[in-house]
């Protein structure tokens, strides 16, 4: 356990670990996100019957043999009409988007491709095949048809469904309850007296902002003193939430006392640093209810860690089955210096041009510089065997939260 875990192997263990839950019936209204828990099957046919695709006239093929040509107009038919009679040979029905084919014709015309005489006559300009701009029954959905299986992320069109099923409630995956605490005596809270001498606490907040982004409302426990029976008190609090994640104190500094108060409160560890750069001291443990994170205290690094072990493993407990950010092939605006060794995470904004994305390094990559981080796109993967890479060179990088808009 002393020595450093390959990223991979630590996220397998986290995975092992940090399992789905549970399910809890919600609202619809607050599905949106969520996991589905159970198989959806259709309980009707959609469109209940063959319907217009289009506003114009429905008419038999048949009397298109010859155009243009002059049908008698027998009926006016909306959305929402349920019509009886049967068209005829000459015949044609006024018909809306949406509104039932009626028995004896089997073709639509658009309203562009007519002409209208008085109210009874119509001239249609154009042949058609048969069949054409009519929606068939069930087109959209069938019934007894699955149509959302166990394990669709809810999104608006999934959403959109489940309200035609008329699902009020839904079964999803349960999320877990997080909790997060900051350690370090140098530490200062939002509300705490401004003092110039102190650290203010970045990590519970960009902790939280993470943990608020996959959907979680998490707890903030505060700051711990370095000091063991403080630590204590706050990790047993922490200890009663799924997921707690601790921040600082760490490492094996004398002061580092997170380690060793975890393991007396029961708590098993099972790694303890992991190869990458920025979060080289990442730390997982299991207790008899909750998972424990203990994340590097510099800022950078707790964010990066949370990134590749931590939301992977909250995705898997929420039901998800995709855990990583997605991934994109870039190209490197300007050189960058990496030390052959380990597997590192830069700081990249991310532009495009006619070739891709570009990526560039957003100023300095230490891992106490939190604004790096702030205006970062997206984290550019270094793999570990790498050393240094030229400018225009091929790279893969992570997108991170509102990546997905562009100007
Ligand atoms: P540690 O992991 O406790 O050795 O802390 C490493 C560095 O991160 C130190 O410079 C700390 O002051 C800083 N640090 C630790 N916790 C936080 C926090 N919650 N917010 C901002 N910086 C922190
Ligand atoms: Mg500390």
């Amino acid at each position: 356990m002393t020595n450093a875990l390959p990223l991979s192997d630590a996220q397998s263990c986290v995975l092992q670990h940090c399992v789905m839950l549970g399910t809890e019936k919600i609202d619809l209204l607050q599905s949106l996100g969520r996991v589905l828990a159970q198989d959806v099957c259709s309980n009707r046919d959609h469109p209940p019957c063959d319907i217009s695709a289009m506003d114009g006239f429905a008419v038999r093929a048949a009397d298109l043999a010859h155009v243009p040509a002059q049908l008698t107009v027998v009926a006016d038919i909306k959305a929402g009409d349920l019509p009886t009679l049967t068209v005829q040979a000459g015949q044609c029905v006024r018909i809306m988007t949406g509104a039932p084919i009626p028995q004896g014709v089997d073709t639509v015309i658009r309203v562009e491709d007519t002409q209208e005489g008085d109210a009874a006559a119509v001239q249609i300009n154009v042949s058609a095949q048969k069949g054409k701009d009519i929606r068939r029954r069930a087109e959209n959905l069938r019934t007894d048809e699955v149509v959302l299986t166990a394990g669709t992320e809810i999104n608006p069109g999934a959403l959109g469904i489940l309200s035609m099923m008329k699902c009020a409630e839904v079964q999803v995956q349960r999320r877990p309850t997080v909790a997060i605490l900051s350690s370090g005596d140098e530490l200062e809270g939002l509300h705490d007296e401004f003092d110039l001498n102190k650290i203010p606490d970045a990590n519970s907040y960009a902790l939280m902002a993470q943990v608020q982004a996959l959907g979680i409302q998490p707890t903030l426990l505060g700051i711990a003193c370095d000091d063991p029976a403080a630590l204590r008190e706050k990790l047993q609090q922490g200890l009663q939430y799924d997921v707690l994640l601790v921040s600082g104190g760490t490492s094996v500094g004398v002061h580092d006392f997170v380690r060793p108060t975890l393991e007396e409160l029961g708590v098993q560890m099972h790694f303890w640093r992991v190869q990458m750069r920025p979060g080289h001291p990442v730390a997982f443990g299991t207790a008899a209810q909750s998972k424990v994170f203990c994340l590097p205290g510099n800022p950078v690094a707790s964010m990066v860690s949370f990134e590749q072990i931590v939301s992977p493993a909250l995705r898997n407990m929420m039901g998800y089955t995709r855990l990583y950010r997605r991934t994109v092939q870039a190209r490197l605006s300007q050189p960058l210096k990496h030390r052959a060794g380990n597997l590192e995470f830069v700081r990249v904004t991310l532009s495009r041009d006619a070739d891709g994305y570009l990526a560039t390094p957003t100023g300095s990559q230490s891992s106490g510089v939190l604004l790096s981080m702030a205006r970062a796109d997206a984290l550019l993967i270094v793999p570990s065997e790498s050393t240094a890479l030229a400018a225009g060179e091929e790279v893969m990088v992570q997108l991170l939260d509102g990546t997905s808009f562009q100007n």
